[in-house]
C-alpha cells in the first residue's frame, strides 16, 4: 500500500530546454506571473513553450496569484484557506508579458478564490481590458504582422508580385539579415529593397551604424542569388525607390 507505480516510458518527456522556454520562464519570474504549465507541473511544458512539432507556442498564465482556496486532490497547485491579497500589477503585467512574448496561443485561466467578495471577477476583467487595450493600442510596424500580410497576398492571388523593404543600421546582425530575407523569399516574396535607416528627428530610433556601400551591395547579390524577382540595396534606396521601373519591367514581362 502506498507504494507509486512506475512511469511507464510513453508518459516519460524530455527535460524543458531552449531558447523559448528559458524566455517565457524568466520574463514570468520578472513580471511575478504564474502558469498552469509550471503550477501543475504539465508534463507538455518543453513542447508548449517551445513551439511544438507545428513551431506553434502556447502558454497558460494562471491569474491571481499561485495559491488556491480549494485544494483538489489531484492538483498540484498550492493551496490556502487565505492566500495573499492579489497583486495589483498583475493584469498589466499579464497584457505586458502576452504582448512581449510573440505566442501563438495564449489561455488565461486562475486559481479559485473563495476568499474574495467578488471571486476575483472584476481582477480577471481588469486584465481583459488591459490586454484587449494593448493589443489595440500598438499597431506600429510589426514584422511578424507584415509578414503575414505578404503571404495572405500570395494566398489569395499568386500571380500578384509583391514587395516589401528593409531598413539597414538599426543595430541588426548579419546573420539577421540574411534570415530575414530567407523568411521574406519563403514567404513567396518577388522584390526587396534595402536601404539606410536615418533619424527623422532625436525623438526617433537612433542610427546604430552608417552600412557600406559594399555591405550593401553585398546584400543585393544576396537577393539576386536566392532567388527575388528583384533586389535593390543601396544607402539611399528606399521602399518606393525606382518604383515606376519596376512596375514597367514587369509589365513588359
Ligand atoms: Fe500543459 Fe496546457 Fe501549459 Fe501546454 S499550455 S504546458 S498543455 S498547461
Ligand atoms: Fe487546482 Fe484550485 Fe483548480 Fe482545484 S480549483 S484544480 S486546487 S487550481
Amino acid at each position: 500500500k502506498g507504494e507509486r507505480l512506475r512511469l511507464p516510458p510513453w508518459l516519460k518527456t524530455e527535460i524543458p530546454l531552449g531558447k523559448n522556454y528559458n524566455r517565457l520562464k524568466n520574463s514570468l519570474r520578472d513580471l511575478n506571473l504564474h502558469t498552469v504549465c509550471e503550477e501543475a507541473r504539465c508534463p507538455n511544458i518543453g513542447e508548449c513553450w517551445g513551439g511544438g512539432e507545428h513551431g506553434t507556442a502556447t502558454a497558460t498564465i494562471m491569474l491571481m496569484g499561485d495559491t488556491c482556496t480549494r485544494g483538489c486532490l489531484f492538483c498540484s497547485v498550492k493551496t490556502s484557506r487565505k492566500p495573499p491579497p492579489l497583486d495589483p500589477n498583475e493584469p498589466l503585467n499579464t497584457a505586458k508579458a502576452i504582448a512581449a512574448w510573440d505566442l501563438d496561443y495564449v489561455v488565461l485561466t486562475s486559481v479559485d478564490r473563495d476568499d474574495l467578495v467578488d471571486g476575483g471577477a472584476e481582477h480577471i476583467a481588469k486584465t481583459i481590458r488591459i490586454l484587449k487595450d494593448i493589443k489595440a493600442r500598438d499597431p506600429r510596424a510589426n514584422f511578424h504582422q507584415s509578414l503575414a500580410v505578404l503571404k495572405h497576398a500570395k494566398a489569395v492571388y499568386p500571380t500578384m508580385i509583391t514587395k516589401t523593404s528593409l531598413m539597414l543600421g538599426l543595430g541588426e546582425t548579419d546573420e539577421q539579415v540574411e534570415s530575414t530575407m530567407k523568411e521574406l523569399r519563403d514567404a513567396g516574396v518577388d522584390c526587396l529593397t534595402l536601404g539606410q535607416y536615418m533619424q527623422p528627428t532625436r525623438r526617433h530610433l537612433k542610427v546604430e551604424e552608417y552600412v557600406t556601400p559594399t555591405k550593401f551591395l553585398h546584400w543585393e547579390n544576396l537577393g539576386t542569388k536566392m532567388g527575388f524577382l528583384y533586389t535593390a540595396s543601396g544607402p539611399l534606396v528606399r521602399s518606393s525607390y525606382k518604383a515606376g521601373e519596376l512596375f514597367l519591367k514587369n509589365l513588359v514581362q
